[in-house]
Parts: C-alpha cells; sequence; structure tokens
C-alpha cells in the first residue's frame, strides 16, 4: 500500500528534486538518474538533481547525469513539493540538500542502509536489497512502471558498484534476478564494465599505490590501515574520487579482518572508511556518529588524525575480529 502512496505523489507533485548523498558512488548516482528516467518515461515529468560534491569520472556517461547540479547551483529558498532521497543513510550525508528537504511539502526516503533511521515522510529502506538501485527496481515493478533502456543502464550500475561486482555478501538471489531483468531490457554488461572499471585515471593508480605502500598493520595483520594526509592528495593531485575502491584493497589481503582509511580533511577533521570481513564496522562507525553496511561503514570524528586513529583503533582492538 506504500507503493501507491509513492506513485500518488509523484503524480500529484508539480516540482520534484532527487538527492544523492556526498562523495557520490554508483548507487547514489544511479539511482537518482535511475529515478529521473522513471519519472521521466512515466509521467513526463523533468526532476531536478543534486549531487554535494564532485562526480567520479567513472560515471559521467551515465544516461542523464550532464542534468545533475552541484548543490550550490539551486537556490535554497525554494520550496518543493517533492524531494526524493536515495541511498542516504542519514540527513546530514545531503549537506547542504538539507535546507530543501527540511521546507519540501513532502519527502520520501529510499535507502538499503541498516542504520537509516526513517527520517523520510515516506520511507522505502530494505537493508536486505543489495543496493537502493536494486529497492526502486523493485518498486518500479510492483508499480509496473516501464524501465527503459536509459533507466536500466543507471540500475545496473547501481547495482553492480555497491555489490563490488556481485561479489560482496550483500549479492542474493534477488539481486542476480534484478540484474537479468536489466539485461534483458538491453543492459550490455561488458560494456558497462568497462566505463566503470577501466577507465581510472592515471592520478588514481598512482595515489592508491602511494596509500597502500605506506599502510600499517597491526595485530598479525588482521587490522590494516592507511593514513591520507592533505598534503597526500596535494602532492598527486588527487581529488576524494581517488579514495574509491582503496579500502578493498587493503581488505582484500588474505590476513586481513578490518581494514580502514582515515582521511585528514580540509576542514580538520578526519572521515573513515571502513571494511571488515566478518565484524559489524557499522557498530563501530555508529559510536562515531556515522553507520553503513555490517561490513562497509563510515563516519567522520572531529579531531586531527592521529587522535581520531587512535579513538578508532581502541574500539577495534577492544573487540574479537
Ligand atoms: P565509504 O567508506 O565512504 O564508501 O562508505 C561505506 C558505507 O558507509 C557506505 O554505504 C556509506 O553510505 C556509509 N557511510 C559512510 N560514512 C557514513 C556516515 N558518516 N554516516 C552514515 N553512513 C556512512
Ligand atoms: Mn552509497
Ligand atoms: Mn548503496
Amino acid at each position: 500500500m506504500e507503493y501507491s502512496k509513492f506513485n500518488d505523489i509523484i503524480k500529484s507533485s508539480k516540482n520534484i528534486l532527487i538527492l544523492s548523498h556526498v562523495n557520490p558512488d554508483g548507487d547514489t548516482l544511479g539511482s537518482m538518474c535511475g529515478l529521473y528516467c522513471a519519472i521521466l518515461e512515466n509521467f513526463k515529468k523533468k526532476c531536478d538533481m543534486a549531487a554535494m560534491s564532485k562526480i567520479p569520472d567513472i560515471y559521467m556517461h551515465m544516461p542523464n547525469i550532464d542534468k545533475v547540479k552541484h548543490i550550490d547551483e539551486i537556490d535554497k529558498s525554494r520550496e518543493y513539493d517533492l524531494v526524493i532521497n536515495v541511498d542516504i543513510a542519514a540527513i546530514d550525508r545531503a549537506c547542504d540538500g538539507k535546507i530543501l528537504f527540511d521546507k519540501a511539502k513532502s519527502t520520501i526516503n529510499i535507502d538499503h542502509h541498516k542504520t537509516n533511521n526513517a527520517y523520510g515522510n515516506l520511507n522505502f529502506i530494505n537493508p536486505d536489497a543489495s543496493s537502493t538501485g536494486e529497492v526502486l527496481f523493485g518498486i518500479f515493478n510492483e508499480l509496473n512502471w516501464k524501465v527503459n533502456l536509459d533507466c536500466a543502464n543507471c540500475l545496473y550500475i547501481a547495482i553492480l558498484t555497491d555489490t563490488g561486482s556481485f561479489r560482496f555478501d550483500n549479492t542474493k538471489p534477488k539481486t542476480f534476478e534484478s540484474a537479468a531483468k536489466l539485461v534483458e531490457i538491453g543492459v550490455n554488461p561488458s560494456d558497462i564494465y568497462k566505463k566503470v572499471y577501466e577507465s581510472d585515471s592515471k592520478t588514481l593508480v598512482m595515489f592508491q599505490a602511494y596509500c597502500i605502500s605506506k599502510a600499517k598493520f597491526l595485530n598479525n595483520d588482521k587490522i590494516a590501515y592507511t593514513v591520507v594526509y592533505k598534503k597526500d592528495m596535494e602532492k598527486f593531485s588527487a581529488g576524494d574520487e581517488c579514495m574509491e575502491g582503496l579500502t578493498e584493497k587493503l581488505r582484500a589481503i588474505v590476513s586481513t579482518r578490518i581494514a580502514f582509511v582515515a582521511k585528514e580533511m580540509k576542514s580538520g577533521g578526519t572521515k573513515f572508511s571502513m571494511r571488515s570481513k566478518f565484524t559489524d564496522v557499522a557498530q563501530i562507525c555508529e559510536l562515531f556518529g556515522g553507520g553503513g553496511h555490517k561490513f562497509a561503514a563510515g563516519c567522520t570524528i572531529k579531531a586531527p588524525v592521529e587522535d581520531a586513529v587512535k579513538m578508532v583503533l581502541k574500539e577495534i582492538e577492544s573487540r574479537e575480529i
């Protein structure tokens, strides 16, 4: 019955804004553009779309990505009929998008993070889904909305990237069923694979090689981490998109049980990107005001990098990992 409400709100809303999360990944962008395509196809309505920070180059081929505005380009005094958040675990991950979210007549929150506290008027949160893209595809099917090839390509990128190419434990029968249906619509998996995974910049590869080369290992190599300083980013002219996939590379080491990257932020705080093989790291990140999934989570600590790393290591080392 919530599905029909979703349909009704979209039908009755004249101006709609879709928000993605800061440091956008394939899921938040694929879900945002996929929803844009679906609303355009089924209701002939053009939504506004906003990104909070730079879109990584590997996603610049996504259908309708050129329509996405930076949040600074959107008038904050606007009152949208409807604001839809996709893949935004907590509202502060929408940065200044929160101003528009709070003012909107209606809000919808579509997500798959188990730490999402259902902060929208209408909430579609399925922690069993691989990705927000998969949640959206389920909604579209439930409502018998037409899913065109542009939309299918966006949703496929969302599912592909959030499952690490169907490798992570969030990959379920439903994930393959969804992917199969998207391929039936016309998605070309090898074409998307090349665009997403064989399009890394030289800067990203060289920067990540450097970050890995200075990794530290603790607890019989069960803990692997690296610290990324502002000066490292400057030295390589690396942007935030160069962080993508770095923590996974440390987790890929056979001995690693928990891996993290601690990044010194421009503002002075420290951003953590954490991955694990067995431990619930969302629980650890929640202690510091962050969240995410059991094996992939993050948080930002308002402390200099050395202090923040000590705080996080203390929590990790107090656990059986
Ligand atoms: P990342 O390491 O940035 O790729 O994030 C891993 C997962 O944790 C993603 O699903 C993020 O949405 C989530 N996450 C990262 N940082 C936060 C945060 N501060 N609050 C809530 N969720 C987060
Ligand atoms: Mn995401
Ligand atoms: Mn996601």
